[in-house]
Parts: structure tokens; C-alpha cells; sequence
């Protein structure tokens, strides 16, 4: 570090260093964008230099953003999507932070108009993503999180019902579930807390968390009833990097109303004469994602999204069909109703000679990423393996990882491993992608 190198050899040293990380292509692991085209390659150079918070130095980068938030708005059909608040952030997790705050401001402000105490807020979630653990750790919110059960994997309404009471600052149902990639039912839940309503009183906000579903229900699961039709539904926040087809680093939260957004979080910063609420925990930060994000909905149009989305939900019932034949395996997602992708586990009473997490290790000899992992509480002894299947992954790659799929599990079988045992420190305890 004390003398300077040349460049070009310090870059190449560095690009064979990463020739060690996985091939993105083949990683069927993560819900990331991936594949990325020349021209979304082109706008993050030319924007590399632009900090989106610096709205009055970079004001038309602060209108794409905003023309992004009613892009959205409109599309989850929020009433007043041309007036309504929301913001970009880094991804889903600040999304959800600022969902969730914005929960807890309005029923903090609503507590103190009753003369009530505000010291014992609670949130009511299925089985989340991390960034709802985060959520509640920092913000000082009870979580209550509804396990899995055998038969039952989801949150339904008669068990958010079980756990709501005045403290409840809102529910949190999730379309794509990390753990199964299966819809959670937003419209059963809604109707479930309109009947509270009508017997208790108890008016119970719902968030959405549509960190895949956002950017896919709209365009391939459109039967389904989850936004902002749903007037209990006041904000949704969705990650950009996933089915939005942007580069990595942007995710988008908006409220179904400007009214749904506690002015006491909003920051206001002059910018060219007018003023720009800004609401976020990050502050400097690139403005490429939020451009290619706006040339992904102007390029693709309903009709190009649309088109992208059900190629990949094709290939994700089509790998689940053939993982069925094998015989080998239990459908546990037959990559219909959610997210592109399908899960499945070993068929109960089968042993092969060998488990899940040795298929997944031997399927990294040729390059394939697919995560296998226990489910969380209270189905923690159910080992499931997962593919997600995002946008470039052709038909021609399934059969070719189908194909290397069969080579492994013969290679496994001929070479009899054995089982490992409950080794259970060595093993991933879940998974969080
Ligand atoms: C990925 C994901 C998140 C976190 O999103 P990031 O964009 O990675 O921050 C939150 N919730 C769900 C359901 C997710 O799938």
C-alpha cells in the first residue's frame, strides 16, 4: 500500500480475483437483477457521477425519480397516484424501514389524540424477510411474527386476528415469501381486519411488503387483489434490483396517499425555488438505478414487462414439473401462483444416500447457485431446496440445468455418500436472500 501501481495491472489482478465469485447467470440463488443490458450499462456510466441527493444540483435526476414514484403509484392503482408521496431508496429493506416508521408515527399520533399510553407498539407479520427483525430491533417495535405450521406455511387472516390488539401499528403480509416464494392473501387479511373493525373499532393499517410481488402481479398475476384497491392498504414498498430489472441498489416505497405519509418525517429541501420532501435514511447516494429504473418502464411498457415476467414464470413451472417426474422429490412452490422459480424437498420416507445440501454443493461443481435450507419456526426440521428464475435465464438453461441436475444425483447415488448426520452447526440455520 506504501507505493503506487500501474493501473492496468492492479485491474486485472483484481478481475482474476473475482473470477472466484459465482457466475451471476448461474446463480438461481438470489432475487437480484442479473442481466442487464448494454444500455442499461451505458446510462450507469454516464450517471456515475450524479448523487440523487443533491436535488438542486441534479434536479432532472429528482423529476425522474418522482415520474418513477407515480409510475408505480398508478400501476398499484393508488387514487391520487398523480399527488401521492414516495421515494427511491437502496433496496427493499429501507423501503421497509420507512413503511414500517411511517406505521408507527400515525398510530403514535392517533394514541396521543385518545390519551392513550404509545409505549408498546407491536407489528403483525408472516414469515418475513430480515429486514422486518431489523425493523422492529431498531425502531423499538414488538414483532410478532406468525410461525409456519405444517400445512400451513403463510399468514392467514385468523391467525393475524389471534395477535392484533390497540398496540398493533400495523400488518405486514408478503407477496413473494422469501422461504417459499408463494403470495401471501392481502385481500382475506384486509377483509378479516374490515370485519374488526366493524365489531372492536380497532382500525388496523396494512403494508405490503412487494419486494418481488410488486413489480409481478401487476403484469402476471393480475386475477390477484393486493394494492392499493384495498383501502386499508396504505403503502407498499418494492425493490427496483429485482423484477423492476434495474441494477443493483435501488428498491421504491410509496403510500397510497399523500395523507398515508405523517408530515412530521417528511424533511423539506428548497430546491429551485420549490420545495422537495425527501423521507429517507440514507443521504448520498448514485442516481443510475433510479435512471435505468425509468428507462426499464419506458422501454419495456406494460406490454415489454409483461412479456419478461411470464417467460421467467414459465421456465419456473416447467423446472418444477420435471424435478416432479424425477420421482425423487415432494412439490412444495410448482412456480405458479408467486414468484418465478420453484421449490421442492426430498419425498418423505425416500433416502437416496444423500441430502440436499450435498445436491447443492455437487450442483456447484458445474456452476449452478441453487440454496438449500431450513425453513424457519416452527417447521425448522423441513429441508427445502429453492430456484428463483429472473429475467435471462432461457429455456435452453433449464434443460441444461435440469440435465446436470439428474448427472448429480447419479454421481451422488453411485458414489453412496453418506448421510452427514445432524451435524447441525455446519449447516446453514435458514436463509435470507
Ligand atoms: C429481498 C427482499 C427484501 C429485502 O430487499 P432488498 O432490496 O434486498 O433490501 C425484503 N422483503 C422481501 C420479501 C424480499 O424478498
Amino acid at each position: 500500500m506504501e507505493e503506487s501501481k500501474d493501473p492496468l495491472a492492479v485491474r486485472d489482478l483484481l478481475i482474476d480475483e473475482l473470477l472466484l465469485d459465482g457466475n451471476a447467470k448461474q446463480n438461481l440463488t438470489t432475487f437480484c437483477q442479473t442481466n442487464l443490458d448494454s444500455n442499461i450499462h451505458f446510462l450507469m456510466d454516464k450517471c456515475l457521477d450524479k448523487n440523487m441527493i443533491d436535488k438542486d444540483e441534479y434536479p432532472q435526476t429528482a423529476e425522474i425519480e418522482n415520474r418513477c414514484v407515480h409510475i408505480l403509484a398508478d400501476l398499484w392503482n393508488s387514487p391520487e397516484s398523480e399527488t401521492t408521496l414516495g421515494c427511491s431508496t437502496t433496496g427493499s429493506s429501507e423501503a421497509a424501514m420507512l413503511g414500517g416508521l411511517a406505521l408507527k408515527w400515525k398510530w403514535r399520533e392517533k394514541r396521543i389524540k385518545e390519551g392513550k399510553s404509545t409505549d408498546k407498539p407491536n407489528i403483525i407479520t408472516g414469515p418475513v424477510q430480515i429486514c422486518w427483525h431489523k425493523f422492529a430491533r431498531y425502531f423499538d417495535v414488538e414483532i410478532r411474527e406468525i410461525p409456519m405450521e405444517y400445512g400451513r406455511l403463510l399468514m392467514n387472516a385468523e391467525e393475524v386476528l389471534k395477535r392484533v390488539d390497540e398496540n398493533t401499528i400495523g400488518v405486514v403480509p408478503t407477496l413473494g415469501v422469501t422461504f417459499t416464494l408463494q403470495f401471501e392473501d392481502v385481500k382475506a387479511i384486509s377483509d378479516a381486519l374490515y370485519k374488526l373493525q366493524k365489531d372492536t373499532g380497532l382500525d388496523i393499517p396494512i403494508h405490503v411488503d412487494g419486494a418481488s410481488g410488486g413489480f409481478l402481479a401487476p403484469f402476471i398475476h393480475k386475477e390477484v387483489v393486493w394494492d392499493f384497491q384495498l383501502p386499508r392498504v396504505k403503502s407498499i414498498n418494492t425493490s427496483g434490483h429485482k423484477f423492476g430489472l434495474s441494477p443493483l441498489g435501488v428498491g421504491w416505497v410509496v403510500w397510497r396517499t399523500k395523507e398515508d405519509l405523517p408530515e412530521g418525517l417528511i424533511f423539506n429541501v428548497n430546491y429551485l425555488g420549490g420545495n422537495m420532501p425527501t423521507f429517507a435514511l440514507n443521504f448520498s447516494r448514485p442516481g443510475g438505478q433510479i435512471i435505468c429504473q425509468y428507462y426499464n418502464f419506458i422501454r419495456l411498457g406494460r406490454e415489454g414487462y409483461t412479456r419478461v415476467q411470464q417467460a421467467c414464470l414459465d421456465h419456473g413451472i416447467y423446472i418444477a414439473e420435471e424435478i416432479e417426474k424425477m420421482g425423487l422429490f415432494d412439490i412444495l412452490y410448482d412456480g405458479k401462483s408467486g414468484v418465478p422459480g420453484a421449490a421442492w424437498m426430498l419425498k418423505k420416507g425416500v433416502d437416496p444416500g444423500f441430502d440436499l445440501y450435498d445436491l447443492s454443493d455437487r450442483m456447484r461443481s458445474r456452476g449452478w447457485q441453487i440454496a438449500s435450507y431450513t425453513l424457519p419456526n416452527n417447521c425448522e426440521d423441513m429441508v427445502i431446496q429453492r430456484v428463483l428464475i429472473r429475467h435471462g435465464f432461457s429455456h435452453d438453461m433449464a434443460e441444461l440445468m435440469l440435465e446436470d441436475l439428474k448427472r448429480c444425483i447419479d454421481y451422488l447415488k453411485k458414489h453412496q455418500m453418506v448421510k452427514k448426520g445432524p451435524s447441525t452447526d455446519e449447516q446453514p440455520q435458514s436463509f435470507h436472500h
